[in-house]
């Protein structure tokens, strides 16, 4: 049977007319630190063998921005633990303006005092630096790792070196619940966005998530409670919805992907650091992208991606009080 030669020329939309714009790509999938939603203390990671060459990974993001990809955003794993990250961001950042809109990065920030000047050279403008706490007994609880001090510094270079920081934190019932309105208010200070994240049933982990789920539908609300929350149209391409809050002049972000699901608008595909595509955060589907390109070069990639084209599914099936996780792999995998 014939196959059809990609049509190279359009943009990459999937079976549900959706257009697919952005890539993130996760670098490793390793990591310095154990945060307890994401990974358990004994996480096993990939052996190097499996694992894409930078040169390789750089070749599939062309591929992905010859096709219409405007926005790439660099993660893991912690992306800045992998040697050659820099370069890596220098030669995807040589396309910013040439197709490539934006290029960005999500970190931990342990490594970031060292490595933003890099980032910056590399084109990026801005990141996003996961801090769940601001307190260092419960920072050093909720990473297994005593480096509050360093994520502090490393925010402060990446201000100093010119970028825009908006900080994850992922809401944890019981744990952090009480730290949302101090960071807020934190984050005004130092002119840093804010984005909330509902905790995710990705990989297992050493405790039961639901037992640390917190709704955001009940954030807002006792946030709405306190403050004046303007919606705001401001999109950075990715599922977070924004708000300002307008006593703080502070712009929140809001990813709720269990309680207000935002798969209709998906635009997006993760390359994992094996080379396989995941179609959508929350299915087990992919396509290999490694096998293709080391078996039959570019236009096999061309072929592949056109295949996970019709096969990115409507949306995920996340349910946080189920016994297992939705997805056996852990976000640090995925990437995200
Ligand atoms: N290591 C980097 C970091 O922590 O920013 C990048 C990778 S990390 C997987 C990307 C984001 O996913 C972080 O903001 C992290 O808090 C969040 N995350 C990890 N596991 C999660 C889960 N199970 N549910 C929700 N968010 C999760
Ligand atoms: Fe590492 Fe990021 Fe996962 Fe924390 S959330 S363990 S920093 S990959």
């Amino acid at each position: 049977m014939a196959t059809l030669a990609p049509d190279l020329t359009a943009p990459l939309t999937d079976s549900f007319g959706r257009q697919i714009r952005y890539l993130r790509v996760s670098v490793t999938d390793r990591c310095d630190f154990r945060c307890r939603y994401c990974m358990a203390e004994a996480m096993t990671f990939l052996p190097r063998a499996e694992i894409l060459a930078l040169e390789e990974i750089a070749i599939i993001v062309d591929r992905f921005i010859a096709r219409g990809v405007t926005k790439v955003r660099l993660t893991g794993g912690e992306p800045l633990v992998r040697r050659g990250v820099g370069e890596l961001a220098a030669r995807i950042g040589r396309h910013l303006g040439r197709g490539l809109e934006e290029l960005t990065l999500t970190t931990n920030g342990s490594r970031l005092a060292e490595q933003a000047e890099a980032m910056v050279d590399a084109g990026i403008r801005r990141i996003n630096v996961s801090l769940d706490s601001l307190d260092r007994d419960r920072f050093a609880y909720i990473t297994r790792r005593d480096r509050l001090n360093d994520v502090l510094a490393g925010i402060a270079a990446a201000r100093a070196a010119g970028l825009a920081v908006k900080i994850n934190m992922v809401a944890l019932k019981g744990l952090n619940e009480d730290e949302i309105e101090p960071m807020l208010r934190w984050c005004a200070a130092e002119g840093h966005d804010l984005s909330l994240i509902e905790t995710m049933p990705l990989g297992r982990i050493d405790e039961d998530r639901s037992d640390r789920f917190l709704p955001l539908t009940l954030v807002r609300k006792r946030l709405d409670e306190r403050f004046t929350l303007t919606p705001s149209s401001y999109s950075t391409g990715g599922p977070a919805r924004y708000w300002t809050v307008e006593e703080l002049g502070v712009r929140l972000g809001l990813i709720s992907p269990l309680t207000e699901n935002f798969c209709a608008g998906c635009n997006r595909v993760r390359l994992t650091v094996e080379g396989r595509l995941f179609m959508c955060l929350g299915q087990e589907d992919q396509v290999d992208l490694k096998a293709a390109y080391r078996t039959g070069g570019i236009a096999a990639v061309d072929r592949a991606i056109d295949d996970a084209m019709r096969r990115k599914p409507l949306r995920h099936d996340f349910r946080i009080a189920a016994a297992r996780p939705a997805v056996a792999r852990h976000m640090s995998v995925t990437g995200g």
